[in-house]
């Protein structure tokens, strides 16, 4: 079985044309560097995305915290993840990769804050 996708690894955006024999990839073509070819196998075996979003935040110039994952994370967690994210408040101060959520939707990866925010009381 053929399968086309286009590598989102770098803004490059090469088109991979993948050939898949019994759930396995056998080959990769149209890659420009090695990074397309394990791109290309770990979407199709087990794909990760890296999550970004904001968090309620109280007492800082701003009312939303910008966070992200520590790592990518399954892709089918990212719905449970966003679950999780919705329903944080935080409160200023919080210094940037501050641990917001620890180990979120038992992925071992942390919501960490990616800016910091002084109190402004
Ligand atoms: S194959 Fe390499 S050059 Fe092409 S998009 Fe992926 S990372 Fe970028």
């Amino acid at each position: 079985m053929k399968k086309e996708m286009v590598c989102i690894v770098c803004p490059m955006s090469c088109h991979l044309s993948v050939e898949i024999e019994k759930k396995k990839v056998k080959s990769v073509v149209g890659n420009t560097c090695p990074r397309g070819a394990k791109y290309a196998s770990e979407e199709l075996t087990n794909p990760t995305r890296m999550v970004t979003s904001t968090v309620f935040l109280k007492n800082a110039e701003l009312n939303r915290l910008p966070v992200v994952t520590s790592a990518p994370i399954p892709k089918q967690k990212i719905k449970d993840v966003m679950k999780q994210i919705n329903k944080v408040k935080v409160k200023a101060p919080v210094k940037r990769n501050d641990v917001i959520i620890e180990n979120v939707s038992r992925t071992g990866v942390n919501i960490i804050a990616s800016r910091s925010f002084e109190s402004i009381k």
